[in-house]
């Protein structure tokens, strides 16, 4: 289960508390803040011309960082083309060949850590500390899957057999594997997927979220560099009802991954299901409906840490973010005061700056809904607390933070995917019901506990389908190859990114089997 054995390879990332990283980093950041940046569709290697849209800052929506063109429904039909042509090379020159191109592309991403930054702060609205964590998520996705490459993808298993027979198992990639990727994580996810599907020996469509392909184009280009063939990866940018529409009702590929919606991740399901052609896999990595437990024997300082770090750090615009914190009745009082304290604490403004925490959600969309939910909770009486967007957040897409007090899961509809969280006190002789109604809301991501009572843990991982379970610590920000990621249910189909277990889901078996 150890991709990377012994020899750990997680990249170190930046210090910000250390000034040899800080200086460079700020200085590259200033150098960036005007570069005009693009994203255009590369098929074959090769941009293809076209005209763009303006491509604005959800902190500053004056800075317009770029412009972006999509793809054409015959670009689409091109890359496919081209794609389905290049498939056996790639597959047949071994996982060996693959992983030293990806480990290449993330030497390259090791040494662009600064630039890769700035685009993530500019084009996503990414705090410094999340665009530290995500470079070194998308540098970890690429060695990983490297490494299980070589290891698994390389020579073929001799399997037992009668004398005289030689039979002999191997991995394949598939096809043609679609990687439609979300704008939370514009680089990590991007790059885990597309490394994944890449490094089992697939080709790849690769269409980036609308909001965020920039990063996107400048991880393909990386790629290219780095010696992945022009043919094998096709970077196609566009939304979901035409780029992402075209490219799962197509017969040519072999399988789809994304990261997104639920509701999305339904509506892919049933393209693939009506569609002519082959039965063919999907993974699917979507929302969440995440609690915290707190009993009376959690440590408060700790636990409003990790609340806050959960709940509102990335602008609570994680797939693994807390929604709803269970706080014994008996504490409630005192964590929710300490709670309120530590959000009026929070600096909310330019991502860019060292001093920020909470930066802008990615769009006035996303915006518009996430109020609409804090104003209906506000009428209905329910808010503890909330911290409004200064006059520096006027020209981007801030929503502040909110606390909103209620009775159970069965209050909320659906995911809140933005800084507001629900808090609930729970009586203990109730804690088998919050655990049954959260169950019944059929999403199964992370789950976070915080109590010293020996066996608590234990009982809410029983009792919970969530996939990730983190005890007395925050419940975000999972490692790659350390805390493989991925939920069940209504959270997605599994397998875990990062795990072990992933890479297979985009390959295929075969074996060969010698009279000799
Ligand atoms: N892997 C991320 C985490 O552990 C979340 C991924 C997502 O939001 O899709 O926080």
């Amino acid at each position: 289960l150890e991709i990377f054995g012994k020899d750990r390879r997680n990249s170190k990332g930046l210090d910000l508390t250390d000034i040899v990283d800080v200086e460079p980093l700020m200085d590259d950041l200033a150098k960036y803040q005007d570069k005009v940046w693009k994203a255009a569709p590369i098929i074959g290697g090769k941009d293809q011309v076209g005209m763009g849209q303006p491509a604005t800052n959800p902190a500053m929506r004056l800075d317009v960082l770029g412009e972006v063109q999509e793809a054409t429904q015959e670009q689409v039909l091109l890359a496919t083309e081209l794609a389905v042509e290049a498939y056996p090379d790639w597959d047949f020159i071994g996982g060996e060949a693959r992983a030293r191109y990806l480990e290449d592309a993330a030497d390259a991403l090791e040494d662009r850590y600064n630039e890769f930054m700035a685009l993530l702060v500019r084009e996503a609205g990414k705090t410094l500390s999340d665009a530290i964590a995500e470079v070194r998520e998308a540098i970890d996705f690429l060695r990983y899957y490297a490494a299980q490459a070589r290891a698994e993808f390389t020579d073929p298993i001799r399997m037992p057999g009668p004398t005289g027979e030689k039979n002999l198992y191997k991995l394949h990639g598939r096809g043609v594997f679609v990687c439609i990727s979300p704008w939370n994580f514009p680089l990590a996810i991007f790059m885990g997927q597309v490394a994944a599907a890449l490094a089992a020996g697939n080709a790849v469509l690769a269409k980036p979220a609308e909001q965020t392909p920039i990063v996107a184009y400048e991880a393909v280009k990386l790629l290219h560099k780095a010696g992945i063939p022009g043919d094998v990866l096709h970077l196609l940018p566009g939304t979901g009802e035409t780029v992402g529409a075209t490219l799962t009702s197509s017969e040519k590929i072999a399988g789809v991954a994304m990261t997104g919606s639920t509701d999305t991740a339904k509506i892919i399901s049933r393209v693939l299901a009506y569609r002519e052609g082959p039965i063919i896999p999907f993974i699917a990595e979507t929302g969440g409906q995440n609690a915290m437990f707190v009993d009376s024997t959690a440590l408060p300082e700790q636990v409003v840490d990790d609340v806050v770090r959960s709940a509102f750090h990335s602008a609570g615009q994680r797939c693994s973010a807390l929604r709803i914190l269970y706080i014994q009745d008996n504490i409630a009082d005192t964590v929710i005061e300490m709670i309120k304290g530590a959000m009026d604490e929070m600096a909310l403004g330019d991502p860019a700056k060292l001093t920020t925490d909470i930066g802008p959600v990615i769009d006035d969309e996303a915006k518009q809904g996430l109020l609409a939910h804090a104003h209906a909770m506000s009428d209905a009486g329910k808010l503890l607390h909330k911290v409004k967007p200064g006059p520096e957040c006027s020209n981007g897409d801030f929503v502040g933070l909110y606390m909103f007090e209620i009775s159970g899961a069965n209050d909320l509809q659906k995911e809140q995917f933005g800084p507001i969280l629900h808090v609930v006190r729970y009586k203990t002789r109730d804690l088998k019901r919050h655990l049954d109604e959260l169950k019944a809301t059929g999403y199964g991501l992370t789950i976070g506990v915080h109590s010293r009572i020996e066996g608590m843990a234990d009982y809410i991982y029983a009792n919970s389908l969530a996939g990730n379970t983190y005890v007395n610590r925050d419940q975000i920000g999972a490692v790659v190859g350390v805390q493989p990621f991925g939920g069940k249910g209504l959270s997605g189909t599994g397998p875990k990114a990062g795990g072990p277990l992933y890479m297979h889901r985009f390959a295929g078996e075969r074996v060969l089997t010698i009279n000799t």
